[in-house]
């Protein structure tokens, strides 16, 4: 059985009249397209509501009661668009996760999709229906239902997608596809037509939210194509594939910018074994996830360590490193949140020697101070004052020609 799987994303499915649309646009489909599963999210901001619902009733609300609150916006969207396509004449019909055959375990509020047995969802295929599947949830060993993580639908059509032997899964959102770098920061960014999963993690990790990180592991792990596309209009989106099958030219796919992390500095710590083990350990343990980290020779016997934070953590970041200075008798701490940070992602500058070089070299001709760096296989980032951000990142954008892809 040849499957489609499509997945539309909480603003695609936000009003009963974008419910509709979502209905008429599958319709269309089923035409040409005898077997289709869509998976939905909660309409627009349902999740946030209930979460808010349920803090109304309680600080710490009991994990089980928690996801099966919240689970449940999947439950509304998915049966109104399985009555908006019957409207239309389409046979449909809704599945809740543990109805499809979606096995979680773990954690309540973070669980992970285990298997999905197809059974279900096949035999409704096979009477001739649209099948709506709730994205997000799914039912564990208990038999209680589990929520798999904020935004965690992507995952679920993906999974879905490996397990009906779907090739490719299309995600359907409120951008037309995946951009060289924020067009609202950068009026030459331009649509790519296809991106690799490494890139696209590397991006995601780096704010770029078009999706869940967790789905692309999924779609590279199980070799599924992901197609993101607009639910507005028809153009074709961006594809996340192997970067093996494509041919690598450019050094540079994307260049983004994040403003949201703050720059510590821990001064003149005394040089010796187990320090920075300290350091990091107490912050892990205070749950400050930490980014770009550096150490330099301050003065003899002496270090500066500087790494960055998500500004969410600086208070608490803040408390801790002070006290472990204070005792590993550091002479004092900065904190400093004027900063951005500038990437440039590219599986290409793997094999081009020159790229961290033209990325320095741009920001020192353009009087802007590099004051960290840091870089993976496949990423370069250097973080600068904030104020220069925004020219930064339109710099980069041009030299690395990403305006005229
Ligand atoms: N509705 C869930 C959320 O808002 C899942 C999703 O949208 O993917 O996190
Ligand atoms: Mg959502």
């Amino acid at each position: 059985m040849n499957i489609t799987v499509q997945k539309f994303g909480g603003t695609s499915v936000g009003t009963p009249e974008r419910i509709k649309a979502v209905a008429d646009r599958v319709s269309e489909l089923k035409k040409t397209t005898p077997h289709i599963v869509v998976v939905v999210s909660a309409m627009g901001d349902t999740t946030d509501e209930l979460i808010a619902l349920s803090h109304r009733i309680s600080e710490t609300p009991n994990p089980r009661e928690y996801d099966a609150l919240i689970s449940t916006g999947e439950n509304i969207s998915a049966a109104l668009l399985a009555m908006a396509l019957q409207n239309l004449g389409v046979l449909a019909i809704s599945l809740t996760g543990p109805q499809a055959g979606v096995a979680t375990s773990g954690h309540y509020g973070r669980s992970k999709i285990v298997d999905v047995d197809t059974k279900r969802i096949l035999h409704e295929l096979s009477l001739g229906n649209v099948v709506v599947v709730t994205g997000f949830q799914g039912i564990n060993d208990a038999l209680d239902v589990t929520t798999i993580g904020r935004g965690g639908s992507d995952t679920s059509a993906v999974v879905l997608a490996a397990a009906l032997g779907a090739g490719v899964c299309e995600i359907f959102t409120d951008v037309d596809g995946v951009y060289t770098t924020d067009p609202r920061k950068v009026k030459s960014a331009s649509k790519l037509s296809e991106i690799s999963y490494e890139e696209m993690l590397e991006l995601a990790s780096l704010g770029a939210k078009v999706l869940h990180p967790r789905a692309v592991e999924c779609a590279k792990e199980n070799g599924i194509v992901i197609h993101v596309r607009s639910s507005f209009d028809r153009v074709e989106g961006t594809l996340v594939k192997e970067a093996a099958a494509m041919e690598v030219n450019r050094p540079v796919t994307g260049v983004t910018m994040n403003e949201d992390e703050a720059q510590i500095s821990i001064l003149n710590i005394p040089d010796s074994p187990g320090v920075a083990g300290q350091i990091f350990s107490e912050l892990a343990d205070a749950a400050v996830n930490v980014d770009m980290i550096i150490q330099t020779v301050q003065e003899n016997g002496f270090n500066k360590i500087s790494f960055t934070v998500s500004v969410d953590d600086l208070q608490q970041a803040k408390t801790v490193t002070s006290n472990v200075g204070a005792r590993l008798k550091a002479s004092g701490v900065q904190f400093d949140d004027a900063i951005a940070k500038i990437s440039i992602v590219g599986v290409g500058m793997m094999s081009k020697p020159g790229v961290a070089a033209k990325f320095f070299k741009t920001l020192g001709d353009n009087g802007i101070n590099i004051r960290m760096i840091s870089t993976s296989e496949i990423k370069v980032s250097c973080v600068i004052d904030k104020a220069d951000g925004p020219r930064a990142l339109e710099l980069l954008h041009a030299v690395f020609e990403l305006d005229r892809l």
